[in-house]
């Protein structure tokens, strides 16, 4: 027989039946009252009711489980034992508060209710037993309040007015000036109004109170903000809150007593220092509502300097047990000091890297302060040691960090300093948060318009319904992207992404007019011209300027990044297409370029556009070579500039990828255009830009295939890739090109283009008289590719899997069209068919499957063969575990997500280590079959292998 499940787990008295670790059963808060009621610390005693409970509440028509209420009913005589008082006792009563605590913390999404069991008689008692009215009444009338508002919904505001107009009416500014008699006429005054509400009395019964107050924490699980602020934290993996009972303690009895929130390090800067606000007499909830100023709580070293040195000594037992920064609540109540929660701190990107590092390089305090606090008492001896000790080693302040943490770091964002009603009151509405930061500029909604902003110095939003290929110069000028379609792969996202440029898309509420130069935004018109600012973290759009500001990498951050290297094994490389890119990644720690997308570079100039326009619409070959050969110093200079950037770092450069429709004229105004500068008839131009119009251009003539039939293209590519490696190398620098032909579908096709490739490039090698090497691979996007990965390796000498269009491929999912349905594949409170966007997280168990198999076979056919990475989800952090579990030797990605490729290659490094587990081999040298991924090491993972 199953054993009967429990619901409720008691702490108090020095132990806990739950402990820190059962934060899914118990909550954030309750797995922490367990912990440090375990640990030794003065935790007031209490029970937990467990999240399961809540589950099943919501799940039954809000009905407990069997067997909930008996025990609630033993563990509160548990309690009632422990602390010798009885809830509702008129004489001495006992009072607990109610509290909701979910495995993740959700500050203030759900309900509290506090001094539970005061009724009209223990009111009575409680003034007797503390020898104050004044605070045994306001006690009541908070209770009444709370209660009457969460357990029974009764409007907030007239509680609060009645309030109110008791302060005016006895002419006192604060809560706690009220006497004794007005609180008590308040308390009736609050009775009387739950009578007329309800038509019932104001509950009397404590046990009635309790199950009132329990449900209402369980209900508030539900309530709209909390859903809000799980949808908008992307909180999916929880089932309900726990509900902690807890003994009151009284932060509101008199000047010797106090409450406070602190943080065991700044979490603004993340300084070594504690950090806090307190008030004196005062209840905790006074500080989190802002109704008096709180003092720092360093003041307390001062006024109550024994509560402090113990707050101290807890700060060092409570970081050095949970090796974290923790965010914690205590009260003292008559010189006794609480601790009443304790939980992982939040903290700011900066902050995140800097408690990382000192955590694990620096003590906490002095030998000499651990041992001062020791002698007075509040230390232990066990901990003494530890305290002036680093508190985390290297590899837990890697594994630590997220993503979001590199994120933000890099980002501009709207400034802390903009109060939060101007934003509501500029926010238009909401989008696709393809990019996150912020940018702020004038609306334009040309490409070219935006080129000319620019130009005159002025920052623009550029806003599409779409973008294309043909507004990347636009794309580029402006500050940040917003369009009406698209998902997060889309093009503007991809582009944007590579640039660290904010961008929102899929924003279906634009009404955009091009002929008007306007667009309707929710009732809002809004010109051209007109300021925008975009929060691409959010997918928020504002209306107007919002002041920005971007944050500068603190040390630790490039501190932690070493680390990192040092234990990952997998290569990280950039997507780069010029430059300054490269430049950029070099900054961010690239070791070479994985993709550098050349048709980019053609659209960079008005010339160039037209020399590639006249090389799409040539009708024989000689026009085309002609067209090409205008176009080949422009590329030979842009290889020039990113092999110097990369000096001697591997650069692989693709030929030629999308469909040339793409880059023909459409209208008869660009048609016209491009017949003055090349003195083609625009008929003729038009009549070719209709023959190259393809129903499905991304299954159609792009990718290899252009160079299948228009090999000149090719040819001049590679020559132009060959002749800037030779100019660079004979000016004294390194190179190692690698060129990739991409969207390879047959062994035979790619050994034609290779052949191809390798005879130009010796050809121009054999020129210049110039000795180098080179490589010639192609990238794994079709299914048909990945299948037959066995007879590809045979011709290719590296393979780079682009997981965007294999994503597209294999799922048959429009990568630029899916953003429209895919939300509800993803949404956890819909059908959640997909846990993640497969365009952003690769689908592991679809994808990720070719992936492996196409990667297994290769390396059994060409066990040399270098296999990388360079789709969007080389810089999503579980992707990149994925490529280094199955025995890639690189990932590539955007310049701005090469740190977060370089930590989640180190956290695999160090996960897998802790689970006994090993990577396929990278690199494996023999004919054996590869290795499984990530099966149990027999022998400690060796050594770091060379990543290249
Ligand atoms: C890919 O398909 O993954 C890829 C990198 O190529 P692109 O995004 O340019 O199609
Ligand atoms: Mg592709």
């Amino acid at each position: 027989m199953p054993a009967k499940q429990k619901y409720v787990y008691f702490f108090g008295s020095g132990k806990a039946e739950g402990k820190g670790s059962d934060r899914k059963t118990l909550g954030g808060k309750g797995a922490g009252l367990a912990e440090m009621t375990n640990i030794g610390l003065p935790v007031p005693a209490g029970f937990t009711i467990t999240v399961d409970a809540c589950e099943y509440y919501d799940a039954h028509g809000k009905q407990w489980p069997k067997g909930l209420d008996t025990e609630i009913r033993q563990q509160l005589a548990k309690l009632e034992k422990s602390v010798g008082k009885k809830l509702g006792d008129p004489q001495n009563p006992l009072l607990v508060s109610v509290r909701s605590g979910a495995a993740r913390s959700m500050p203030g999404m759900m309900e509290t209710i506090l001094n539970l069991g005061l009724n009209d008689k223990s009111v009575a008692g409680l003034a007797a037993a503390t020898g104050n009215p004044r605070f045994a009444w306001d006690a009541y009338r908070r209770f009444l309040q709370m209660y009457s508002t969460t357990a029974v919904g009764l409007p907030k505001d007239i509680l609060e007015d009645k309030l109110h107009h008791l302060k005016q009416h006895a002419g006192v500014k604060f809560d706690h000036e009220l006497s004794a008699d007005a609180l008590k006429e308040l308390c009736g005054e609050f009775k009387q109004f739950f009578r007329e509400q309800t038509g019932r009395d104001f509950p009397q019964d404590p046990w009635e109170q309790l199950v009132g107050a329990v449900n209402a924490v369980f209900g508030s699980w539900n309530a709209d903000k909390a859903v809000t602020y799980r949808r908008v934290e992307k909180i999916t993996d929880l089932k309900g809150t726990a509900v902690n009972v807890q003994q009151m303690v009284f932060g509101n009895m008199g000047d010797d007593s106090g409450t406070g929130v602190c943080f065991t390090r700044d979490p603004s800067s993340g300084e070594n220092v504690f950090y806090g606000d307190m008030l004196i007499n005062a209840q905790g909830e006074d500080v989190v509502a802002g109704i008096r100023t709180p003092i720092k709580l360093g003041d307390l070293a001062h006024k109550m300097p024994a509560i402090y040195d113990q707050l101290c000594a807890m700060r060092a037992i409570l970081e050095i047990n949970y090796g974290e920064m923790q965010d914690l609540e205590f009260t003292y109540e008559r010189g006794k000091l609480y601790m009443l929660q304790c939980r992982t701190g939040k903290r700011t990107p900066a902050a995140a890297f800097r408690i990382a590092v000192e955590q694990a390089t620096k003590p906490l305090m002095t030998p000499a302060e651990a041992q001062r606090l020791f002698k007075a008492g509040f230390l232990p001896q066990k901990y003494v040691a530890a305290a002036a000790k680093p508190v985390i080693t290297t590899d837990q302040a890697i594994v630590r960090i997220v993503r979001e943490d590199i994120e933000r770091l890099f980002y501009p964002v709207i400034s802390p300093k903009v109060a939060r009603a101007e934003l509501d009151q500029k926010k238009l509405c909401e989008g696709i948060n393809a990019v996150p930061g912020a940018a702020c500029g004038r609306v334009m909604f040309t490409a070219k318009e935006a080129e000319e902003a620019e130009q005159r110095e002025e920052p623009v939003i550029l806003v599409r319904k779409e973008t294309s290929p043909e507004d990347v110069g636009g794309m580029q000028a402006a500050k940040g992207i917003l369009t009406q379609t698209g998902g997060k792969t889309s093009h503007a996202a991809v582009v944007a992404r590579g640039w660290g440029k904010c961008c929102i898309v899929g924003c279906d509420v634009l009404v955009i007019d091009y002929e008007d130069k306007s667009m309707k935004v929710n009732g809002t018109v809004i010109r051209q011209g007109d300021f925008l600012t975009l929060d691409g973290s959010a997918g928020v759009v504002y209306n107007g300027q919002l002041e920005l500001q971007r944050p500068q990498p603190p040390a630790e951050f490039y501190t932690l990044m070493g680390w990192a290297d040092k234990r990952r094994r997998l290569g990280v490389r950039t997507n780069a297409d010029t430059p300054e890119d490269a430049a950029k990644a070099i900054e961010m720690g690239a070791e070479g370029i994985g993709l550098c997308r050349t048709e980019h570079m053609f659209f960079a100039t008005r010339e160039r556009q037209l020399a590639i326009q006249e090389m799409i619409v040539a009708d024989n070959v000689e026009h085309r070579k002609r067209a090409l050969d205008k176009l080949l110093p422009f590329q030979r200079d842009d290889f020039i500039g990113i092999f110097e950037a990369m000096n001697g770092k591997p650069v692989t450069i693709r030929l030629i990828d999308p469909p040339l429709h793409e880059f023909v004229p459409k209208t008869q105004e660009q048609a016209d255009d491009l017949s003055r500068a090349t003195g083609i008839p625009a008929d003729d131009i038009l009549r070719r830009s209709e023959q190259l119009h393809e129903a499905n251009p991304m299954l159609g003539h792009r990718g290899c295939r252009l160079c299948i039939t228009f090999p000149e293209i090719l040819d001049m590519q590679v020559r132009a890739i060959m002749e800037a490696a030779v100019a660079v190398k004979k000016k004294g620098g390194k190179v190692s090109p690698e060129i990739m032909i991409p969207l390879t579908i047959d062994a035979k096709e790619l050994r034609i283009l290779t052949d191809r490739t390798r005879a130009v490039a010796d050809a121009v090698l054999k020129e210049a008289r110039v000795k180098l090497d080179y490589l010639v691979g192609t990238m794994i996007e079709t299914p048909r590719a990945a299948i037959m990965s066995d007879a590809i390796a045979q011709v290719a000498q590296f393979f780079s899997f682009g997981t965007n269009d294999l994503t597209q491929m294999t799922m048959g999912l429009s990568r630029d069209d899916a953003g429209r349905f895919l939300p509800d594949y993803v949404n956890a409170s819909k059908y959640a068919i997909f846990k993640d966007d497969p365009f952003q997280s690769l689908d592991q168990p679809g994808v990720g499957k070719l992936v492996k198999m196409a990667i297994d076979q290769a390396r059994w056919t060409n066990p040399k063969l270098k296999i990388g990475i360079c789709g969007e989800h080389g810089g999503d952090p579980d992707s990149v575990k994925f490529c280094h579990r199955v025995g890639m030797n690189y990932v590539s990605c955007s310049p701005y997500r090469v740190p977060i490729a370089r930590l989640a290659a180190a956290q695999v490094v160090i996960e897998d280590a802790s689970r006994g587990l090993q990577p396929a081999a990278a690199k494996s040298s023999s004919k054996a079959k590869p290795k499984k991924a990530a099966t149990p090491a027999k022998k400690p993972a060796k050594k770091a292998k060379s990543r290249r």
